[in-house]
């Protein structure tokens, strides 16, 4: 079965209500002719409804940074779930690597994250992706099949018909520096891999799994050429209209 790329921008803290409208109106035009491909913006809270109203009569996807697990309640500071439907959100990343490391969020909660995205019909983006020492010690595929053992546990095989998984070495991300074309298409293969094991062949064919960390237009072609990359999560490449339209025509 074919899977449609997924080209999905991560706004992190950036953008003004004027930026937001701009953005939109000059990115717009530069995609609006290619139909295979999804396209995904996810811009800080208080800018979804800006997204949502500028992205009408488009075929651009809207979605969360983050979210709390709980449907309400004495929660300072988060957001729901059911507020990000309520606002019109198809999609959620769930933990980025700058929430484990930053914010201190654990393999358990992102785990409850994602049961609460399926639940709700938000389309969790789960991000995965081992530290640089990681890396160097050779224990990148023993991060990785921990975070996905953990952050997966106990999801029916049915939450897999819409889930997508973004490998982030977090050595990569902001960098400059990414993975060379064939440690990303390794990681994403043993991801897959895990899937299927753990639920089976329609889930692991079923799920989205892309790449992340400095991807920038001269270097997406090469990896959406691997095999079995389906498309990029994009932090910074992706705060410029042109460049994120380069990298969903790549
Ligand atoms: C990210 O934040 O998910 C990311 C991949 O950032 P960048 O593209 O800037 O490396």
């Amino acid at each position: 079965m074919s899977r449609r790329p997924l080209i999905a921008a991560n706004w992190k803290m950036h953008k003004t209500t004027p930026e937001v409208r701009s953005f939109v109106s000059a990115f717009w035009p530069k995609v609006s002719a290619g139909t295979e491909r999804d396209m995904l913006i996810c811009p800080p809270f208080p800018y979804i409804s800006t997204v949502d109203e500028a992205r009408r009569d488009t075929r651009i996807f809207l979605g969360a940074q983050n979210m709390y697990f709980e449907e309400k309640g004495a929660f300072t500071g988060e957001v729901a779930p059911g507020m990000l439907k309520d606002l019109k959100c198809e999609y959620v990343i769930i933990g980025h690597s700058e929430r484990r490391g930053i914010f201190g969020e654990t393999d358990e909660s992102i785990n409850t994250k994602v049961h609460a995205a399926v639940k709700y019909g938000l389309i969790p983006i789960l991000c995965v992706g081992e530290k640089k020492e990681e890396r160097q010690k050779n224990l990148t595929e023993q991060i990785i099949l921990r975070q996905l053992e953990k952050n997966l546990k106990d999801l029916p095989d049915t939450a897999f018909t819409n889930l997508v998984i973004a490998y982030e070495p977090i050595w990569a991300i902001g960098t400059g520096l990414n993975a060379e074309a064939k440690d990303a298409h390794d990681a994403i293969a043993l991801i897959r891999e895990f899937i299927h094991s753990k639920f089976g062949e329609n889930s692991a064919e079923n799920t989205r799994i892309l790449y992340g960390g400095s991807v920038k237009p001269d270097n997406m072609k090469l990896y959406m050429s691997q095999k079995g990359i389906d498309g990029a999560l994009v932090g910074g490449a992706s705060l410029d209209p042109d460049s994120f339209a380069k990298l969903v025509n790549y």
